[in-house]
């Protein structure tokens, strides 16, 4: 086959969540009014934010916050910082947040925000003005009832600990169950820091059992070596036994045949800031990085690394999207003719929002759990949710993406007509 040309414009985040919502939505014959309810989020809310900045001149920020869905609970999803923020991409993440609690089946909607700023150059104290001040501006829209925000990309424990604190200054109460991700010292749940990769270390072992694939035996390649992909590394050799031959980073990519060790990683990285140029690795580009003759290949970096440009290039047994939105449609397609088991993203890496509901859970009964119970009820939870997707997939004969999609807008649609919106 031929690599496509991928457009710009088949690009756009929340147009490609809207085509995999229509798509799903075709399966299983989803009701009009339904569908039009589900094509777009309930409430947005776009702020101005004015911060004192070291200098002493004032600086206004733009933030956003969407409620994309909340019929079968409160809202929740991350908060990102980050400089090329948009509506766009905050719009299509809070809808995956939306089918992603309805995946697990845990009672909560989906929502998203963001902050568009850079955090590399702002101080400490700007960063924590910033953040009171993004919840001031949206502090009615919040809540442990209402929408419950997290960390996403950069930010922080530290940053959850600020809004925290803000929002119960403006209440006048206590109210950890506003957020989560918070630290274990403030109400955080134990198990958060890895509940992301390791929910997909479950997902992966079920898939792997499905398929009569031996992970003991399988070569990974990881994109991306930030909280997700450093937490895969070390997972997937700690609970499989898997070797990573492959792993990247912003600056390229680096190739060991014999098998990287995530300790040895770690400790380079922490003294180059870099996975590149690791001893005895081969240098390798992103792009190849993708294309590598291994079993499981888990992006975990950034969205629309997978496309029709290289999809059929793609070796890999497994695909294991930590990353949200790593595959386009287009890809889909080319990975589900292929054969090629791919565990969509709002699967994959729902382990983080599962963990924090559990965090969610603890604060407002005030009761907290232990580490092994977190893993337990998240493998519990995950292992259910791959079930439904791989089986659903089967019986439909249907993409896994579309499978879990059809699980999830049911689920959604369900409590839409329960509440007599339609
Ligand atoms: P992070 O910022 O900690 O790490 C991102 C990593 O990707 C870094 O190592 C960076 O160098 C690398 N990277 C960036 N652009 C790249 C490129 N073009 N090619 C190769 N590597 C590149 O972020 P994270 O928290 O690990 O998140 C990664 C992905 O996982 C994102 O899509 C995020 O939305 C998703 N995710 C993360 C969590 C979580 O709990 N951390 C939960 C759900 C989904």
């Amino acid at each position: 086959m031929i690599a496509q040309e991928v457009k710009k414009e088949d690009l756009d985040p929340f147009d490609i969540a809207v085509k995999q919502l229509e798509k799903a939505a075709k399966v299983i014959k989803l009701d009009k009014q339904a569908l039009e309810l589900l094509k777009e989020p309930q409430q947005i809310l776009q702020v101005r934010i004015p911060v004192k900045m070291d200098n002493g001149e004032t600086k206004v920020f733009t933030g956003f916050r969407v409620h994309y869905n909340n019929a079968r609970g409160p809202v929740k999803g991350g908060i990102r910082f980050h400089p090329e923020e948009n509506l766009s991409t905050v719009k299509a993440l809070s809808a995956w947040m939306t089918w992603k609690t309805a995946i697990v089946d845990i009672p909560l909607g989906g929502a998203k925000g963001g902050v568009i700023c850079d955090t590399k150059k702002m101080s400490a104290g700007e960063l924590e003005r910033l953040s009171r001040g993004y919840i001031r501006a949206i502090g009615e829209f919040v809540g442990p009832e209402v929408d419950i925000p997290a960390p996403d990309v950069y930010t922080t424990p530290q940053i959850m600990a600020w809004m925290m604190d803000e929002y119960e200054m403006i209440v006048r109460k206590s109210a950890p169950g506003m957020i989560t991700g918070k630290p274990i010292e403030l109400g955080g749940s134990l198990g958060r820091g890895d509940a992301t990769a390791r929910g997909g270390m479950f997902v992966l072992r079920e898939a792997a059992k499905k398929n009569n694939i031996d992970l003991s035996k399988a070569k990974v390649a990881v994109q991306g070596f930030g909280n997700a992909g450093q937490f895969a590394v070390r997972l997937i050799q700690e609970m499989f036994g898997s070797k990573v031959v492959a792993v990247s980073d912003t600056k390229g990519g680096i190739y060991l045949e014999s098998g990287i060790k995530y300790k040895d990683l770690m400790d380079y990285k922490a003294k180059n800031g870099t996975v590149s140029g690791f001893p005895g690795s081969k240098k390798i580009s992103n792009e190849e990085l993708l294309e590598l003759g291994v079993d499981v290949l888990v992006p975990a970096a950034i969205e629309n690394q997978l496309t029709a440009a290289n999809a059929d290039k793609v070796k890999a047994k497994i695909i294991l999207e930590l990353a949200n939105g790593p595959t386009t449609p287009d890809a889909d397609e080319i990975f589900y003719k292929k054969g090629i088991i791919l565990l969509p993203d709002f699967l994959a890496n729902s382990g983080g929002v599962t963990v924090s509901y559990f965090e969610w859970a603890q604060d407002i009964s005030g009761y907290f759990w232990s580490e092994e119970e977190v893993y337990k009820r998240l493998d519990e939870k995950l292992t259910k949710a791959t079930k439904e997707v791989l089986d659903t997939s089967k019986n439909l004969k249907i993409d896994t993406r579309t499978a879990a999609y059809t699980i999830s807008i049911k689920r959604v649609a369900d409590a839409m007509k329960l509440r007599g919106w339609y």
